[in-house]
């Protein structure tokens, strides 16, 4: 079979993805440029959509490309580190950490389940994967805290946490003061052209 890297799937590969049909393993693996994870053709995991699929001969040629070998299928015996695989993850919250990240979401992105997820992730940082989304997102708050005359509702929005009162707990909790109590403490000495700021 000649399969040019990084082409699109034909319509018996792509029916072989969604079939996860087994018979095709071997001849090709598929990646996914949502997630940058490529897979066997039996890989378990949910369907990606059709034009995020590009197909490769080898594994070899589908990691060169800068994808990842997926955790679950393990195509052609290649196993990533949990330290590397951890470490993805970890960036694509600080990636996306404004917008809503569950752990379902996440295990359902890298292939594996929720709990593998959470007990690796936990294992190599020394805390879940929610822990480390909430510290990423107060980290974030206090910048936009201390640079910007947001107010301090719009401030948790921002960051991904828009329950004005639950984002006031948590960074009470992470931080040791209210979110007004930093700005005040932490304010740059000369106010940001945004004009006066009325606390
Ligand atoms: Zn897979």
């Amino acid at each position: 079979m000649a399969v040019q890297p990084n082409e699109t799937p034909s319509d018996a590969q792509w029916t072989a993805i969604v079939d996860c049909d087994a018979s095709h393993d071997g001849k090709y693996y598929y990646s996914v440029s949502t997630t940058r994870i490529f897979c066997r053709p039996s890989c378990k995991s949910r369907a990606p959509k059709r034009e995020h699929v590009r197909v490769f001969k080898t594994a070899a040629e589908a990691a060169q490309a800068g994808f990842r070998p997926c955790k679950r299928c393990k195509p052609d015996g290649l196993r990533l580190p949990d330290e590397e695989w951890v470490d993805a993850i970890a960036e694509s919250i600080r990636a996306h950490y404004p917008e809503r990240i569950t752990l379902d979401a996440l295990a359902e992105q890298q292939h594996v389940s929720p709990y593998h997820l959470q007990r690796t992730f936990k294992r190599v940082r020394g805390q879940s994967p929610a822990d480390y989304l909430l510290r990423v997102r107060i980290e974030a708050a206090k910048t936009l805290l201390r640079e910007s005359a947001a107010a301090i509702a719009a401030v948790g929005g921002e960051v991904g946490m828009p329950n004005a009162a639950h984002f006031a707990t948590a960074f009470q909790k992470a931080a040791g003061c209210t979110p007004t109590q930093y700005r005040l403490a932490h304010r740059a000495p000369n106010p940001s052209k945004d004009g006066d700021v009325h606390e």
